[in-house]
């Protein structure tokens, strides 16, 4: 035997082995995978599994003092938009009762998500269902209607207006008040208490928003619409997208800046995508950076102290009031 052919059969000898190791493993990953879900099905099936914070803390605020377990899906600090399911993900979700996503256009990957799942055990819903979206046609915004829906841009940001806050609630109420009838009387009490702080915090934003010295509000990216078209405002994005991607040219931030010096305003929302760079320049040209909470991202902090999304509603209108000069009438 030469060396060529020694060469040859131990490499073949590695491959076979190789290959059956990883089929082996695979084949117990799947037979676990099998024995997990029956084991916990029972244990699993009043899991709720969300995928973005906004549903996540209204989906926990409707099953308060019921046992019935929320998880989010989305790990802290990473954004829904950018966010690929990983297998571990669809274990989890395919063992819980209800999936909720927040709608498939901030989710590109919900749908798949939902395919990837067991109908017989986890069933999935878009927390988005109540509400009318946006959609963008050549830069004119409207709301969608129907047939126009594949040919705009519909725009995923609905949790960021209060008044959308409530269609959610009610869609995820409608939702757990069928699948856990035994529990819908405590759901539709802790439903009514959300509704209470929502119409609050949506009469705060109308009556707010109506006093500013400024209309336009400078903000990263494209993401709030629903607050233009349901409190009067105008939102100017550096970054003219719904996505968060990539960086602003230097001669568009100059550009940003006269437009802000133009109507005398000297705050810009801030996302935590902005590079420092950026941020630098804007503080030199006399622009304060307000932070603004767009909900895509989450910290460990916002669960381990229970924030709400009402409470980062009614932060974003602090802010809010901040950058565009709103006289508060109380
Ligand atoms: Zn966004």
């Amino acid at each position: 035997m030469n060396r060529q052919e020694l060469y040859s059969i131990t490499l073949i000898t590695f491959v076979s082995i190789t290959s059956i190791f990883v089929s082996y493993q695979f084949f117990a990953i799947n037979q676990n995978l099998k024995s997990t879900s029956n084991n916990e099905t029972s244990n699993f099936s009043y899991t709720i599994v969300t995928t973005s914070f906004p549903v996540y803390s209204i989906t926990k605020e409707l099953v308060k003092e019921t046992g019935i377990q929320v998880k989010l899906l989305l790990k802290p600090g990473m954004n829904a938009h950018f966010y690929e399911p990983k297998f571990s993900d669809i274990r989890i979700a395919d063992k819980s009762r209800i999936v909720i996503t927040t709608n498939k256009y901030f989710e590109i990957w919900a749908e798949k998500l939902a395919q990837a799942l067991d109908r017989n055990k986890a069933k999935s819903f878009d927390a988005s269902a109540y509400v009318e979206m946006l959609c963008e046609k050549n830069d004119e915004i409207t709301y969608d209607v129907s047939e126009q829906k594949n040919e705009c841009n519909l725009d995923p940001h609905v949790w960021l207006s209060p008044k959308n806050g409530l269609l959610i609630a009610k869609g995820i109420r409608d939702l757990l008040k069928t699948e856990f009838p035994s529990y819908s009387e405590k759901i539709e009490m802790n439903y009514q208490r959300i509704l209470a702080e929502l119409k609050k915090i949506d009469s705060n934003y109308e009556n707010i928003l109506a006093n500013c010295e400024n209309k336009n509000v400078f903000v990263y990216h494209k993401a709030l619409g629903y607050l233009e078209a349901h409190y009067n405002i105008k939102q100017v994005p550096i970054l003219n997208n719904f996505v968060p991607e990539g960086e602003p040219s230097t001669g568009h931030v100059e550009l940003i800046i006269k437009q802000l010096k133009r109507i005398n305003a000297s705050h810009i929302l801030m996302e935590p995508y902005l590079n420092q760079k950026s941020i630098e320049y804007l503080k030199d040209h006399g622009i304060t950076p307000l932070s603004f909470d767009t909900m895509e991202v989450y910290y460990k902090e916002d669960v381990d102290n229970n924030i709400t999304y009402t409470q980062k509603l009614e932060y974003n209108l602090v802010q809010l009031t901040k950058a565009l000069k709103c006289v508060k009438n109380e």
